[in-house]
């Protein structure tokens, strides 16, 4: 079967249609500036050049509609006509304590995302936008909403509850949530199977570097704990976020800048992380050449960046009563071979020793522990899109 699958953002929205046979990926792509001045497609079929194509995009519908056309397309298409298409699976953001697990959306469904939707105000809204969009131009066709956050709700309470009172879980759901669940989830899988171990029976952290980045505890095939919270704000320190702060410190800065609440969250989640501690930059690769060049600007963000991962494995490993098996991934964990030496550097203790020039790798599958080291280490990519694929198969195969 042939799925669409779906990452819709409120001006853009990335595709790609996977045969779930196969596993291959026919063509994928992206629309950006969706409603915007200036909208276009980008479209690259498995074995073609990339295309860039400028066209109108009012709505979300319209860009789904060229998409489609896209894929059908005589010349650069993949498939005939839209019956090819068996199903689609849509990445859904924040689930709340709805959603355990993928789900076949129903209108039910889109209700209870909808009931979630002040928790993430600026990605649910913009998600059942393209559920929306594509139930218009596949009427028929199944669908499944998997979301970020539904691998953490195993999470204990113990590790889901802030220390604040208590009267706010209860009355608005305040809580941890964590996000990048598909990610973790897959990737966490993904090793057992390569370890040819038990999923049920090995504790994992998967740190997810990217522009956002998450650390996750699973313990016996579950997360047990995560970095992010409620919102994708806590945690480690980020391209622009800030991660853990004591919000102390941004009511002392408030006042000092005359900063009212949107003015603290906009610098807490925009100037914040690596760009505002570097003043250089979101991106690694910026930060790697600072740093190369010994500019202390460069190096500090690295260094507290680095020790704020180092930290969480830490606190992972305490949390799971030790970890078999540490994996890096996402943009910096699969390729940012500097910084996963340099976390790893920290993890002596738990008998982590890595191999320097297995560790010298990027965006491939690959063990870059020594054999000697207690923890195996692996350099992991992830594949959010062939999860989404797979559980939308086997919802809709049911
Ligand atoms: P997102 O959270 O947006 O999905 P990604 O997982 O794609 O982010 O990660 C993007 C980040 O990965 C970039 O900001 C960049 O810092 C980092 N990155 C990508 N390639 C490299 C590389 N070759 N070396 C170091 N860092 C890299």
């Amino acid at each position: 079967m042939n799925v669409l699958v779906i990452n819709c953002g409120s001006s853009s929205l990335k595709f790609q249609l996977i045969n779930s046979e196969t596993e291959d990926v026919l063509a994928k792509g992206l629309c950006e500036r969706i409603g915007i001045e200036g909208s276009q497609l980008v479209y690259q079929p498995a074995d073609g050049e990339k295309e860039k194509t400028q066209a109108p995009m009012p709505t979300h519908t319209q860009a789904i509609q060229l998409v489609i056309d896209a894929l059908v397309n005589d010349k650069t298409g993949v498939i005939k006509s839209l019956s090819e298409i068996g199903a689609v699976g849509h990445r859904l953001v924040h689930g709340g304590e709805e959603f355990a697990n993928p789900t076949v959306i129903t209108e039910e469904v889109i209700a209870a995302v909808e009931r979630c939707n002040d928790l993430a105000p600026l990605h649910n809204p913009a998600n059942l936008i393209g559920v929306r969009a594509c139930q218009e131009l596949m009427p028929g066709v199944p669908m499944v909403g998997v979301f970020d956050t539904a691998f953490h709700q195993t999470m204990p309470e113990k590790a889901f509850l802030y220390g604040i009172p208590y009267e706010y879980y209860e009355k608005y759901k305040v809580r941890r949530y964590g996000f990048h669940g598909t990610s973790h989830m897959y990737v966490s899988r993904r090793v057992a199977e390569l370890e040819g171990r038990p999923y049920e029976e090995l504790k994992t952290i998967v740190c997810h570097l990217g522009n956002g980045s998450s650390v996750c505890a699973v313990k016996n095939g579950k997360s047990v704990d995560t970095s992010m919270g409620l919102t994708p704000l806590e945690g480690l320190i980020m391209g622009t976020r800030s991660g853990d702060v004591d919000p102390g410190a941004m009511e002392f800065v408030a006042k000092k800048e005359n900063l009212d609440l949107n003015g603290v969250m906009n610098v807490l989640n925009k100037k914040s992380g690596v760009l505002g501690l570097s003043g250089i930059s979101s991106d690694f690769r910026d930060l790697e050449d600072a740093a190369e060049k010994n500019d202390p600007a460069g190096l500090r963000a690295l260094e507290a960046f680095n020790y704020r991962v180092a930290k969480y494995i830490g606190a992972y490993a305490a949390a799971m009563n030790g970890v078999d098996v540490i994996c890096f991934t996402a943009g910096v964990g699969e390729n940012g071979i500097d910084t996963r030496e340099a976390i790893c550097s920290y993890l002596g203790y738990l008998g982590v020793e890595i191999d320097k020039e297995a560790n010298n790798v990027r965006g491939k599958e690959q063990v870059i522990s020594s054999p000697g080291s207690k923890v195996k280490v692996y350099c992991l990519p992830t594949n959010e899109e062939l999860a989404i694929a797979r559980a939308t198969v086997e919802l809709v195969t049911k």
